[in-house]
This record gives C-alpha cells, structure tokens and sequence, in this order.
C-alpha cells in the first residue's frame, strides 16, 4: 500500500446517463476508460466527487460510515453543476456494489478503504460552455489506504490567508474540482514561501476553512466553527464531531469569526481540521501577516486527540454507534 490516492482497487462500478436516463450500473476494471478530447468536463468543468471509507471491524464484515450523507451532498453537488442527478437507489447500489465487488481487497483495520464517488459531464460539444451536459459517466473507485497517522500526528501550520478565495461564497459548499484548481496555487505558495502545511482561507478576515477540511477551535469548553453560508463544504466529520461534543456538554458554536478573534484566542485554544481523509489534524500554529502563533503551546490538544479517538472508535467499531451512524453491507 503505497501514498494516499496512489493505489486502487482491481473494479469498480459505473454507470452512463445518455438519452435522459442512467444505464444499469456494471463492475468494470479500474482501467482507462475512452473519452473524446471534446468532452463538457474537460473544459467546462463539470465534475463532482465523494469521498468516504468503508471499515472491515474485527468481525470480519464491512461498514460504511454515514454514506446516506454522501450520497445527498454528491446529489446537491451534481444539482449546483447541472449536471444529471443520479437517483439515491442508484448511489446506494452502485456504492455497495463497488465495495462488494473488492471485498477480499479491504484491509484490516485501523486501515480502510477509501471510496471515490465521481461524476463527469461527457457531452460531445466545446460549444456548450453554456449549457448543462447532456450525458454524463458516474464512476466508484476504490483505494486500500492506511492509518494516515501510522508515522505519528504532527501538529500542522497553517497560513491565514486574507485575500485569496478557495472558491465563490455559494460555491464553496460543493465538491467539485474547480474549487481546488483555485485554491491550487495560494496552498503552493504557502507551502514555498512560508513552510505552511496549509492555508486557512479567510477572506476579508473572515475565517473559512482550509482547502479541503473544515476548521475548528476549542476555546475552553466551547467548539467554535463557521456556520454554514454556502462558502463552505458541509464536512460530515465536521458534523459528526459537533454532534460528538455537543453530547459530552461542550458548548458548539457554529458563526463566523474573525482572524482578529481567532488569533487572540490562541493562547488558551486547541484547533483542528476535519475531514474523511484525515479524520481530525491538530493545529499547531498559524502563520499571518509573517508572524508565527502557537495554538496553546503549538502541541497536539489533548481535546483534540479525545475527538478522533472518539470518532475512530464508533467508525472501528470500538464504542458504541448512538446515532445509527454505522450501516454493515456484508
Ligand atoms: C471533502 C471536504 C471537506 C471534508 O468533508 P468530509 O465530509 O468531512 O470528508 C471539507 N472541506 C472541503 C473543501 C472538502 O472538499
């Protein structure tokens, strides 16, 4: 098992919409696949994505975890690019089908496998910039992929960037490829000049998220996060850890706030990153205006590693599911 992204599974499902409808989904290699140099999403953009894991527990049996949720914000996401919206039926089983289909492929844990939901516009017709593609491929690819912290957590840096956007203040909350091409070069940058990890959109000072978790601080008992406005992507991790501390008596708060706020508040905070992937990344310093700040004392916050051990165990299957967050598919 190699990097993160790198190493995929032998199948995956698929499916075609052409004609106003999807065709029954089929198991087909992970292999190249034929598309004309015309195709909509090749120049017009029209892509989305999923990401989420399914678990092989110490019983032997898959779970997935909460990927109803995923299958709605794929739709939203498909709807905000006019893109055909595959029905929920169809997300299920082709979902189950790709995960089945490589079962024997799914490692133990604290390892899983990572599931990639794709949708692309296929269209035939550069003349159509400004119109919904007409056809469309819907793909579930599969990759094996490790603890991301087997080589241990490190405490990440982040740049607090003020003027770049990482997308639109409606867009950012779907998951789509555009939003990371323009947030591609200020995270390189930030990783060149600054030795940022990083960057932590902010936007007229207004803190957002970074490119692709969602951002948290602890301040005391209180979980302060942004609220959803649409300039953000509606992380289920981001959820599941605001349902998770809210039911240990931790105050969550989700509004804007300030790099002003944020930064004064540093000294007595924790800060994290949620997302699939990672499930929670410590913060431990932010960059801004080429000033370095500690979160607390730049090291990983004990809250913080309580939250990911809480959440990875329900995903383990280590305590208990209380939210009917777990579904076995085998
Ligand atoms: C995927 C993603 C997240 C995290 O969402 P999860 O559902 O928690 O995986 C956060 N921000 C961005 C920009 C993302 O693309």
């Amino acid at each position: 098992m190699g990097a993160f992204g790198k190493d995929f599974t032998s199948l995956m499902a698929f499916s075609r919409y052409s004609d106003n409808q999807w065709q029954t989904p089929s198991l087909q290699p992970l292999d190249d696949f034929k598309l004309t140099p015309a195709s909509h999403v090749l120049h017009y953009a029209s892509t989305c994505f999923e990401g989420l894991k399914a678990y092989r527990w110490a019983d032997g049996r898959i779970r997935l975890f909460r990927y109803r949720d995923n299958i709605k914000r794929l739709r939203a996401s498909a709807k905000a690019l006019c893109l055909p919206i595959p029905d929920e039926a169809l997300l299920d089983t082709m979902i189950k089908q790709a995960v089945l289909a490589v079962e024997s492929e799914i490692p133990d844990l604290p390892k899983s496998l990572y599931i990639r939901p794709t949708l692309i516009g296929t269209e035939t017709n550069i003349g159509a910039a400004g119109r919904a593609s007409s056809e469309a491929y819907l793909y579930i690819m599969t990759s094996p992929v490790g603890d991301y912290f087997s080589g241990g957590i490190r405490p990440l840096k982040l740049l607090i960037d003020e003027l770049n956007m990482r997308s639109t203040p409606t867009f950012g909350q779907v998951k789509t490829g555009g939003n990371y091409a323009a947030a591609l070069s200020s995270v390189i940058r930030a990783r060149e000049q600054y030795g940022a990890d990083q960057v932590l959109y902010c936007p007229q000072g207004n803190v957002q998220e970074t490119g692709a978790a969602n951002f948290f601080v602890l301040k005391s008992k209180t979980l302060i996060t942004k609220k959803l406005d649409g300039s953000i992507l509606p992380g289920i991790t981001r959820d599941s850890i605001m349902q998770l501390a809210e039911n240990q008596g931790f105050e969550v708060v989700e509004r804007d706030f300030t790099v002003k706020e944020l930064i004064s508040w540093l000294p007595e905070s924790e800060a994290f990153l949620s997302g699939t992937a990672a499930v929670i990344s410590p913060v431990g310093h932010l960059i801004h205006n080429n000033k370095t700040h500690a979160v607390g004392n730049g090291e990983i916050g004990q809250h913080t590693l309580a939250f990911r051990k809480q959440l990875t165990d329900i995903q383990h299957g280590q305590a208990e599911d209380n939210n009917s967050w777990i579904t076995v598919i085998s």
